[in-house]
């Protein structure tokens, strides 16, 4: 399995500051990018085309989506369905980030929704997952991973070849904040996932795990190097290549 290092661009940048900034990580990190890596753009819809024309013909970077509505097509005004995603070079989608579950408000039933339509239309899925800071200080980690898991998982069946499903952690305090987990705590949390994961799936030791909340270049190296740590996601230090070139390449 290859680390995925990814990078959510969330609602940020134009056209022009996004083909920039796509050029220069492609510029900074191909020559040098180990065989065993691969990196992963998730910008705005309006962005996916540019930033694809400049990443995909290249190996080991990706284009990813950061949201869609679980159908194929529809009178759904303002959505975006998987089978558009695919159409512009997308091979990723998140689902179950903080901020679509806790700022839009969406659903476990939804998100399963959306995984099940998202992997039967062939895109691979990140399934973000993660406590608050009020579950955490509440002792609740262990019974929030595992009902989020059990909940937005619960359509994806058994045999899924391990490449489709990858899992994000994002502990919700540590998003944007500058705060980032601690090495226990995402040791921890990965272990769990990982079990959870091999109970759930043939292949769920296969699978990737992410971690995500306020990686940076002086954190990145340490944080992959973490048993079940088979990537990172990142926010606010993926918006300048200067930044998201070194966690690339940690
Ligand atoms: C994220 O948006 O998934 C994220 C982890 O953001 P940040 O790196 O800014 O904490």
């Amino acid at each position: 399995m290859k680390t995925l290092i990814a990078a959510n661009w969330k609602m940020f940048k134009t056209w022009e500051e996004g083909v920039i900034t796509a050029r220069e990580i492609l510029v900074g990190t191909h020559k040098d990018l180990p065989e065993d890596r691969e990196v992963l753009i998730i910008p705005p819809f309006t962005l996916l085309k540019g930033v694809g024309e400049i990443l995909l013909s290249q190996k080991n970077y990706s284009l990813g989506g950061q949201n869609f509505y679980p159908a194929k097509e529809g009178a759904f005004t303002g959505e975006i369905s998987p089978v558009q995603l695919l159409d512009l070079g997308c091979s990723y989608a998140l689902v179950g980030h903080s901020e679509r579950r806790h700022i839009l408000g969406e659903k476990s039933d939804f998100l399963a929704s959306k995984v099940k339509a998202g992997l039967e239309a062939g895109l691979k899925i990140i399934f973000c997952i993660g406590e608050t800071l009020e579950e955490r200080k509440a002792g609740k980690i262990k019974e929030v991973l595992t009902s989020q898991l059990e909940e937005g998982l619960k359509e994806v069946e058994k045999n899924l070849a391990p490449e489709l499903l990858t899992i994000a952690y994002e502990p919700v305090w540590a998003i944007g904040t500058g705060e980032v987990a601690g090495e226990e705590d995402i040791l921890e949390a990965h272990a769990l996932i990982r079990d959870w994961l091999k109970n759930r799936f043939a292949s769920g030791d296969k699978m990737r795990i992410l971690y995500g909340g306020s990686v940076k270049p002086d954190n990145a190296a340490k944080i992959l190097s973490l048993d079940n740590v088979n990537g990172v996601l990142v926010g606010g230090a993926s918006l300048k290549a200067e930044s998201f070139n070194q966690i690339i390449l940690a």
